[in-house]
């Protein structure tokens, strides 16, 4: 990687290292050792098309929806602030019910560390990776963080997983939605 005028680039790019908004984006097969996957080991590609449409990241069908909106499997941010999880920025898409509960059965501790949440809206409008920066004439790797879309600070980003902002959310049981389902 080297660093231009403008801010980070390949010297080997090509026109799929960058997304539309024009993020250089981390080469699939390289390490992530970005954040931790919701489950297991998340295909950057996979995650990133999920989040842009809204899909379920782990089947690619529809999300579950009820009226309060559509299922997403968040982290336990619930001790962080009392409005939580409005406007929580999340690099984990929305599941469908028979996916949330496949990863729920499969790993125990998401049941104890995540939250159902209910989302009307959600805007895929930022980006989690690596921060470069420029010291003495050199690229060197700063903080993982998120950036948004629009911030200049994004072209210095090697960006490793799609964010999205949460609008209009409600913390939901999951068994309850099972439940409603079934019968
Ligand atoms: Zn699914």
């Amino acid at each position: 990687m080297i660093a231009t005028r403008r801010g980070i680039a390949y010297t080997d790019e090509t026109l799929h290292d960058r997304d539309t908004a024009g993020v250089l984006w981390t080469r699939y097969g390289v390490a992530q050792g970005h954040g931790e996957p919701l489950y297991g080991s998340v295909h950057p590609l996979r995650q990133r098309r999920a989040m842009r449409r809204g899909i379920c990241q782990m089947c690619a069908g529809p999300p579950d929806h009820d009226e309060a909106g559509a299922l997403w499997l968040l982290d336990d941010g619930r001790d962080s602030r009392y409005d939580w999880p409005e406007g929580e920025v999340t690099t984990h898409p929305p599941v469908c019910l028979p996916c949330a509960r496949r990863a729920v059965l499969a790993c125990p501790h998401l049941r104890a560390g995540h939250v159902a949440v209910r989302v009307r809206h959600f805007s895929a409008d930022g980006v989690y990776g690596t921060l470069f920066r420029l010291r003495g004439g050199r690229l060197e790797a700063g903080e993982d963080t998120v950036v948004r879309y629009g911030d200049p600070a994004i072209e210095w980003l090697l960006a490793g997983q799609q964010t999205a902002t949460l609008i209009g959310c409600t913390v939901v049981d999951l068994a309850e939605s099972e439940g409603a389902r079934a019968s």
